[in-house]
C-alpha cells in the first residue's frame, strides 16, 4: 500500500495533537494530546477516538506538554496495548504530569456534577482518573536521541533534539511502502533556540515529508539570547524588591519555573541581585523541578552551579507551608502555579497581596482570554478571586521573553535546514491565521513542493511526487473556532458588569434598559 497520514488533532487548532500512519506494517501514531481552549474544542475529548484505539501497533510521543500527551490515559485504557516510545525526558516528565492530568479530570467533573445534581441533570464521567494514568505508565519506553528503534513491522524512528521542553524531540520516522521507503518528519513544537536549557532545534536534511508546527507562525519577535532575557528579569525583580512587598510569579510548572529558578540564582551569583528567599509553592513544579535535577548533566552549561541547591529555595508541597507564606512581609518571591491564574495556590497569594501597593506580580507567560492572569494584565481592578472582590493597587508587569516557541523567522530557518524536501511539506499545530502567514512566507522563499494545511480528521495519501488529499467521512468539527458561544458570553457578561461600575445610576439604568429591549419577544399583532 502507499502510506497515508490521517490528522486526528493540530489541524486548524493548536491542540489534540495525533497523527495517524498507516502503513504496509500497519498502524503507528504520533502523539495523543488533549484538546484544549474552547468548549466546543474541548468537548472532543469526552468523545470516542475517530479510529479503534487498539488498531496503532505503537505510539510515538513527541513531548510531555498535555495537548500532546493528554490523551494517552484514555486510549490505554480503550484498548491501546503498544508500546509508547519517548525520550527519557518525556518519560520522567510524564511520571508527574498524567497523574497530574488525571486529577485535574476528576476534579473538574466533581465540580460539573455537583452543578447537574442541583440542576437535575445527569452525571458525567472524567475523561480519565489519576489512576488511569498511572496505570499507562508502564508502558512508556525512553530511547535516546538519534538512535534508530525498530517500533513496528514495517516502520523504524529516530529522535532529534527540539529544543522546546526537556525531552522534547522531532521524530523522524522511515515506513516501507509501495515504491519503496518513504522519510516523514514530525517537527513536534520547536523551541526558539538560546534558551537557559536548550540550543536550537536539530534535524536531519532530506525527508520525503515534512509536518511542520506554525504555533507563531505569523510573529516576528526581536531575537533575544540568555543574556539580555536574564537582564530583563533582572531589572523587574530589582524594582520589585526595592519597592518591600511580596514578589508574586505566576508559573508553568514545567519548564518555566525552572528557568526562572535557573536565571534567577545567575543574577544572584554575579551580585546584580540580593540572596532573597525564593519559594516554589506548587506541589507539581516541584516534582518536575527534581525530573530536571536529574538531567541536569545533560542541559546545565558548563560551570554553573546546579541552580535548583541553594539555602534560599524554598520548595513546597504541604498545604501548611503554603498556608505559612501568608505571614511574609516583603523581600520575598513567591512563584506559584497556575500560570494563567485561573487555579491553583497563586490565587489565595494574589488575594493576599493584591491589594498592597508594595506587592508586584510578574507576568512571565501567555494569558489566555477570559483568564484572570488575562484581567490583570489588561489592568482590571476589581477582581474576584474565590467569590471576594480583591481591589488592584500592586505593580503589575509582564515580561514576554521566555516563549518556548520557535517565531515565524526560525521555524523558516528550521524548514530550510530540512531541504531537500522532496514530496510536499504540511502544516499543522496552528490557528488559521498563523498557519497562513507560515505557509505565505514558506512558499515566498521559493520552495518547489506542494505546502498543505490539512483540516481535522483529512487524510493525505503520500504518493512519491504527487499527495492525494482525502476529506474526512465525518468530521468531527466543520470549522474550529477561536472563540465559541461560551467565551463570548464570559467576555459579554465582564463587558456588561465593567460598565455597570462606571457613570451614574441614570446610565445605568439607560444600558440595563436597552439589554432589556432586546431579550423581549417582540408583541404579537391582533
Ligand atoms: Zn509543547
Amino acid at each position: 500500500m502507499i502510506p497515508s497520514v490521517t490528522f486526528h488533532g493540530a489541524a486548524g487548532t493548536v491542540t489534540g495533537s495525533c497523527t495517524l500512519i498507516r502503513h504496509d506494517g500497519g498502524a503507528l501514531l504520533i502523539d495523543c494530546g488533549l484538546f484544549q481552549g474552547p468548549k466546543t474544542v474541548k468537548e472532543l475529548n469526552y468523545r470516542d477516538f475517530p479510529f479503534d484505539p487498539r488498531e496503532p501497533a505503537a505510539l510515538v510521543l513527541t513531548h510531555a506538554h498535555i495537548d500532546h500527551s493528554g490523551l494517552v490515559p484514555k486510549l490505554c485504557r480503550q484498548g491501546f496495548k503498544g508500546r509508547i516510545h519517548c525520550t527519557s525526558g518525556t518519560r520522567d516528565l510524564l511520571t508527574f504530569m498524567l497523574p497530574d492530568s488525571g486529577f485535574i479530570q476528576e476534579s473538574e467533573v466533581q465540580h460539573l456534577n455537583q452543578r447537574n445534581r442541583q440542576r437535575g441533570r445527569a452525571e458525567v464521567q472524567p475523561i480519565y482518573t489519576r489512576k488511569a494514568a498511572e496505570a499507562c505508565l508502564d508502558q512508556l519506553e525512553a530511547a535516546d536521541y538519534g538512535t534508530w528503534i525498530d517500533v513496528m513491522p514495517g516502520a523504524k524512528i529516530r529522535f532529534w533534539d527540539a529544543g522546546h521542553l526537556l525531552g522534547s524531540a522531532s521524530v523522524e520516522v522511515r515506513v516501507a511502502g509501495d515504491g519503496g521507503e518513504q522519510t516523514l518528519l514530525f517537527s513536534g513544537d520547536l523551541g526558539p533556540g538560546d534558551k537557559p536549557f536548550h540550543g536550537l532545534p536539530e534535524g536531519p536534511a532530506g525527508a520525503d515529508w515534512v509536518f511542520c508546527e506554525s504555533t507563531y507562525g505569523a510573529t516576528v519577535r526581536p531575537p533575544v539570547d540568555n543574556q539580555e532575557r536574564r537582564r530583563q528579569l533582572g531589572a523587574e525583580v530589582a524594582e520589585a524588591l526595592k519597592s518591600g512587598g511580596v514578589l508574586l510569579i505566576p508559573v508553568f510548572a514545567v519548564e518555566r519555573t525552572q528557568e526562572l529558578l535557573y536565571d534567577l540564582n545567575q543574577l544572584i551569583d554575579d551580585g546584580t541581585l540580593p540572596r532573597t528567599d525564593i519559594f516554589l509553592d506548587s506541589p507539581l513544579a516541584v516534582n518536575v523541578t527534581e525530573v530536571f535535577r536529574q538531567h541536569l548533566p545533560d542541559i546545565n552549561h558548563a560551570g554553573v552551579a546546579n541552580p535548583f541547591d541553594r539555602p534560599y529555595f524554598h520548595p513546597i508541597t504541604e498545604v501548611e507551608g503554603s498556608k505559612r507564606l501568608n505571614r511574609l512581609g516583603g523581600g520575598a518571591i513567591i512563584m506559584a502555579a497556575s500560570g494563567m491564574c485561573d487555579a491553583g495556590r497563586i490565587r489565595h497569594h494574589l488575594k493576599n497581596h493584591l491589594w498592597q501597593p508594595n506587592a508586584t506580580v510578574l507576568f512571565v507567560g501567555y494569558q489566555a482570554p477570559g483568564t484572570l492572569g488575562r484581567l490583570l494584565v489588561q489592568g482590571r481592578s476589581p477582581v474576584r478571586i474565590h467569590g471576594e472582590e480583591v481591589e488592584v493597587r500592586a505593580r503589575i508587569r509582564t515580561l514576554d521573553s521566555y516563549s518556548g516557541h520557535a517565531d515565524q523567522a526560525e521555524l523558516l530557518a528550521w524548514l530550510a535546514a530540512r531541504g531537500p524536501i522532496r514530496g510536499g511539506v504540511a502544516l499543522m499545530h496552528g490557528e488559521t491565521a498563523p498557519r497562513q502567514a507560515l505557509a505565505d512566507a514558506l512558499a515566498a522563499t521559493g520552495l518547489a513542493v506542494p505546502i498543505h494545511q490539512p483540516a481535522l480528521d483529512e487524510t493525505i495519501v503520500l504518493r512519491p511526487g504527487k499527495a492525494e488529499r482525502v476529506p474526512a467521512a465525518q468530521p468531527r468539527l466543520v470549522t474550529v473556532p477561536d472563540e465559541d458561544w461560551h467565551n463570548l458570553y464570559a467576555r459579554t457578561v465582564l463587558d456588561l458588569s465593567e460598565r455597570l461600575r462606571h457613570g451614574d445610576d441614570a446610565q445605568r439604568l439607560a444600558l440595563l434598559r436597552q439589554v432589556s429591549a432586546l431579550l423581549t419577544p417582540p408583541k404579537a399583532d391582533h
